[in-house]
C-alpha cells in the first residue's frame, strides 16, 4: 500500500489562508519558513491560526462565559468550555504578531495535537527564526502558540506604536563587531571648485587673447603665459612692439613695458589687475580701471618684491610680477 505524503505546497497554502490578511509580514514569513524547514526535517507543520480581529477574539472569549458581550453584542456561548483568558486586545493575535499552529499527519489528512518530539522541534525551529514560544511559559502553557511582539506591549499595541521585526529567514545578519568606517565621500569637504575670480580671469584671457585654458579657478603655468601672452597682444596693438606673442618673458618684452599708474585704463590695466589677484594683491576690483585700489595693491606687492613702492608700474614690477 502506497501511503502519499502532504506536499509542503499544500501545507504552506493552508497556513497562509489560516494566517489571515491582517498577519503582519515578517511574521507571516517567518512562519512560512517555519513550515519549510520543519518539512525539510520530516515533521509537518500547519498553521492554524494567525491574525485575529477584535471581534474574532471575544467571540473566543465568550465561550464558557456568561454574559459576556463586547462592542454591545453579545459574545456569550455556553454551550463550549473557556478556550482563552485573553479579552480582545489582550492578545498578539489581535495585532497580526502571534501564529497557532500543529503536527500534521503524514498524509496531511489529520491534526495531530500531542505535544512530542516533533512539536518541540518545530518549536525549536519557530524559535530559531525570532519566535517566542507559548510552551516555554511557566504559568500558562500555550503549545501551539508562537509571536512576535517587536518588545511592545498590548497598550502600546492599542494606542498605534507600530513593532519594529527582524526577520531571521535569510539568515541571521552577524553582529557588528567592527566600527563602520564613514562614507569617505561624505566626510570629505566639498571638492574645491576653484576661485570664481580666477574664473573669470581665465574666461576673459580665452575670449580675448584666444588663450584656450582651463576656465577652472586655480592659477597655474597656463593662466600665468596666457597672460603674458595678453600683455604681449597688448603692447603690439597699443605700442606697436612687434613682439612674439610666446608668452614668455624675455628682455624685448620687458623694454616694452610702459609705465602703469593711477588714472590709466584699459586692457593692460586688466592684465596687471589679473596678475596682482593672482600673485595675492587683491586689487579691489579687475576692471581696467587704475584706481586707489589698485594702487594700494601695486605698492603692497612693491614692497613685498623688495622693489621701490611708488605705485607706478614698469619694468622692474611687470618684470617681478612675469618674470
Ligand atoms: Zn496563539
Amino acid at each position: 500500500m502506497i501511503t502519499l505524503t502532504v506536499k509542503v505546497e499544500t501545507l504552506l497554502d493552508r497556513s497562509e489562508k489560516n494566517m489571515g490578511s491582517g498577519i503582519h509580514p515578517i511574521v507571516k514569513e517567518s512562519a512560512l519558513e517555519m513550515v519549510k524547514r520543519a518539512y525539510k526535517e520530516g515533521i509537518f507543520v500547519q498553521i492554524s491560526a494567525g491574525y485575529r480581529s477584535m471581534y474574532e477574539q471575544a467571540k473566543l472569549y465568550g465561550q464558557g462565559r456568561l454574559g459576556y458581550s463586547y462592542g454591545g453584542l453579545n459574545y456569550s456561548d455556553l454551550s463550549k468550555p473557556i478556550v482563552t483568558y485573553a479579552m480582545p486586545g489582550q492578545s498578539y493575535h489581535n495585532y497580526g504578531l502571534a501564529i497557532d499552529y500543529f503536527i500534521v499527519s503524514d498524509d496531511g489528512k489529520n491534526a495531530l495535537w500531542t505535544v512530542e518530539a516533533k512539536w518541540r522541534r518545530a518549536a525549536a525551529i519557530g524559535k530559531s527564526l525570532g519566535f517566542t514560544w507559548g510552551g516555554d511559559w511557566s504559568i500558562f502553557k500555550d503549545y501551539p502558540h508562537l509571536e512576535m511582539t517587536g518588545g511592545l506591549s498590548y497598550s502600546q499595541l492599542i494606542s498605534g506604536v507600530k513593532p519594529i521585526l527582524i526577520s531571521k529567514v535569510n539568515g541571521t545578519p552577524p553582529p557588528k563587531t567592527e566600527v563602520e568606517l564613514p562614507d569617505i565621500e561624505e566626510e570629505m569637504p566639498p571638492k574645491d571648485s576653484g576661485n570664481q575670480t580666477i574664473k573669470t580671469i581665465q574666461s576673459t584671457l580665452n575670449r580675448r587673447y584666444q588663450a584656450k585654458i582651463d576656465v577652472d579657478g586655480f592659477y597655474g603655468p597656463n593662466t600665468k603665459r596666457a597672460l603674458i601672452k595678453g600683455y604681449q597682444t597688448e603692447l603690439n596693438k597699443q605700442y606697436g612692439a612687434k613682439l612674439n606673442v610666446d608668452g614668455v618673458w624675455g628682455p624685448r618684452t620687458r623694454d616694452a613695458s610702459p609705465n602703469v599708474r593711477e588714472g590709466a585704463e584699459g586692457n593692460i590695466t586688466y592684465i596687471l589687475q589679473a596678475a596682482l589677484y593672482l600673485e595675492g594683491f587683491n586689487p579691489r576690483g579687475i576692471d581696467g580701471i587704475f584706481g586707489s585700489g589698485t594702487e594700494l595693491a601695486v605698492k603692497a606687492y612693491q614692497r613685498s618684491a623688495g622693489i621701490s613702492a611708488d605705485g607706478i608700474v614698469g619694468e622692474n614690477t611687470f618684470s617681478k610680477l612675469f618674470g
